[in-house]
């Protein structure tokens, strides 16, 4: 499965290659501001179909996670980080991808605050 999606404004947009089966909800201090629902992939699977240039990065705490954000409208598109084995990975904001009903999907909670 294919799926398309962008920031707000449409200056960031990306597709990504795989099943989006649940909505992935994270109580740490970043996601819970953010309200983000997200699926995970490998990173080789989320094309970005903008200029890396065109998105900004924010990073905190370690600073292994990056928050891709579109610096016009202020949207959070993905972070990029890597998993326990050490494999890179993308977190895809899936509240931006327009082909799912995002809140048909199963909600898996992560308990992001007490790591
Ligand atoms: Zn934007």
């Amino acid at each position: 499965m294919q799926y398309l999606g962008s920031c707000h404004c449409g200056n960031v947009k990306f597709r990504v290659e795989g099943e989006i089966t649940s909505a992935v909800t994270c109580n740490c201090s970043i996601c819970q501001r953010k309200g983000v629902r997200m699926a995970f992939f490998p990173r080789s699977a989320l094309t970005l179909l903008t200029p890396e240039d065109k998105l900004s990065t924010y990073t905190f705490n370690k600073h292994v996670i990056h928050h891709r954000f579109c610096p016009v409208c202020g949207i959070h598109t993905h972070g990029e980080g890597v998993d326990p084995k050490g494999n890179p990975m993308s977190a895809v904001n899936i509240n931006c991808i327009e082909n799912i009903d995002v809140d048909a999907l199963p909600v898996q909670r992560y308990d992001g605050r007490s790591l």
